[in-house]
């Protein structure tokens, strides 16, 4: 999946979030259109469609983002629009349009801000399947995003510039805000690892948000106990009952180490993501 990721890098300073440069504004991502994908799975069972719409509208009228105008269902899909504004504070915010109320000097000792990057509205629509199931070929995007979280932030995969997996407490990763978040030199913020500003709120086993092929990303406990990857399969998630989902559900967890949100492709079929 990396090898798809080939566009032209626009780097500011060595700590610039670079990967998403190859996100344009204006463009869209089918998830088929950047490469030839790579099938990672071998296949597996067919889980039965069932229509979570009414789970997913719930789950972002509950958060209550207002930064999220709408999740509707469209057919076999549901739209989530956003504009990808943090409902939270960040240092990410200086230089932008709420800087007088929404910035935050970062104060950790870990914390590099990535330099000429700063927070802008943009117009997401996230179209992802209602009734999710088991792709029997699983495939990542050719593009960062893979998902969108409650409050209405985009989630991104695990890689940087380079194509580089992302590490804990190296190159892109201390550029990450104390809600876990940056934005790209594009300006579209966006977490790559758990957003805790959610997870503190809501708790750590609290549902997150959605991936693009509509299965839900909760946080890294569930049952009292930290998820780690060993307790997940190679896309980052498995299937049990969860708060939401009584009845059952494949789902994601994000993990304090590679990948944190999303594995080895998306373990349904994508939909797609507008901006
Ligand atoms: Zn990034
Ligand atoms: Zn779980």
């Amino acid at each position: 999946m990396k090898k798809l990721i080939f566009a032209t890098l626009l780097v500011i300073g060595n700590i610039a979030c670079t990967e998403e440069s190859t996100v344009k504004p204006n463009t869209t991502s089918t998830g088929t259109t950047t490469g030839t994908g790579t099938t990672t799975g071998t296949g597996g069972t067919t889980t039965t469609a069932t229509d979570y719409s009414t789970n997913v509208i719930k789950a972002f009228t509950a958060y209550g983002a207002k930064n999220v105008s709408s999740v509707t269902v469209d057919g076999d899909y549901i739209l989530i629009k956003t504009n990808g504004v943090p409902d939270h504070k960040s240092p990410y915010f200086k230089g932008s349009a709420w800087e007088s109320t929404l910035y935050v000097n970062d104060t950790r000792s870990s914390f590099k801000q990535a330099p000429g990057s700063y927070v802008a509205a943009i117009n997401y629509t996230f179209k992802i399947p209602k009734a999710p199931v088991e792709s029997s070929s699983k495939k990542t995007l050719g593009t960062a995003t893979i998902g969108v979280a409650l409050n209405g932030v985009p989630l991104f995969n695990q890689y940087a510039a380079g194509n580089t997996t992302i590490s804990v407490g190296t190159g892109e990763y201390v550029s990450f805000d104390l809600y876990g978040g940056h934005p790209s030199p594009n300006l579209d913020y966006h977490y790559h690892i758990e957003p805790n500003f959610i997870t503190t709120a809501k708790g750590s086993d609290a549902l997150i948000g959605y991936l693009l092929d509509g299965f839900p990303v909760y946080g890294s406990k569930e049952n009292g106990k930290t998820v780690t990857n060993a307790d997940l399969d190679a896309y980052h998630g498995h299937t049990t009952k969860t708060a939401e989902y009584p009845n059952g559900i494949y789902h994601y967890h994000t993990t304090s180490e590679a990948p944190f949100i999303n594995g080895n492709g998306f373990f349904g079929t994508a939909g797609t993501w507008t901006k």
